[in-house]
């Protein structure tokens, strides 16, 4: 498979040729169709393996060709991620390879301020990439609700459990529109991240690598 066989539009082929990127890993190619398709995925995948762009550059294609602006104190697209520096690569990432797009990106997580996040909120993002627990504070202060999520994302489910996060994931799942697209991601699959997959995804697409 090479990357023009994927479906993705020429401004992200452009990004990802500027990236130096010569062709999909492999779960890019098995992952990129169906969320260009819109269905529910469960990734189990490691770090390394190229997942960031495996959901980064079909959620942007999507966003792109929406052609809708998110609503004040919303965002269309939703990333979890256990750790701040994590959510900082994977919004790097998005800002990366929807360069020539006007979509826009902010990240939210603790250990700094509130305010510059509570102004970036306040006008609506295209893709927020979130920590749960900072993200739960924004949802209880009503700077950000979550009723106009098109996609969310749970990256590295197991450290988000690992690191005591599921009361959180449980709470902001619920206040996710029951008709979205998810995409779950975990490099491990015990039964008690299997059981959070299965309440979280509709009907997904198993790609394992
Ligand atoms: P990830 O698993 O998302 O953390 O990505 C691991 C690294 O692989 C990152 O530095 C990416 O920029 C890089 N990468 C992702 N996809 C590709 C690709 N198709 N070809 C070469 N490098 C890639």
């Amino acid at each position: 498979t090479s990357f023009n066989d994927l479906g993705l539009n020429p401004a992200l082929l452009t990004a990802i040729t500027a990236g130096k990127y010569t062709q999909p890993t492999p779960i890019q190619a098995q992952a990129i169709p169906p969320v260009l398709q819109g269905r529910d995925l469960l990734g189990i995948a490691q770090t390394g393996t190229g997942k960031t762009a495996a959901f980064a550059l079909p959620i942007l294609h999507r966003l792109a060709a929406g052609n809708r602006r998110p609503a004040p104190k919303t965002c269309r697209a939703l990333i979890l991620s256990p750790t701040r520096e994590l959510a900082s690569q994977i919004a790097e990432k998005f800002r990366a390879y929807g360069h020539d797009s006007k979509l826009s990106v902010a990240t939210v997580f603790g250990g700094v301020g509130m305010n510059p996040q509570v102004q970036a909120l306040a006008r609506g993002v295209d893709v927020l990439v979130a920590t749960p627990g900072r993200l739960m504070d924004h949802m209880q202060q009503g700077t950000l609700r979550l009723d106009a999520v098109e996609t969310v994302v749970l990256d590295e489910a197991d450290q988000m459990l690992d690191l005591g996060f599921v009361h959180a994931i449980k709470r902001i799942s619920q206040a996710l529109p029951k008709q979205r697209q998810s995409l779950f991601f975990s490099a491990t699959m015990p039964q008690n991240i299997a059981q959070l997959a299965a309440g979280f995804l509709k009907d997904p697409v198993r790609v394992e690598v």
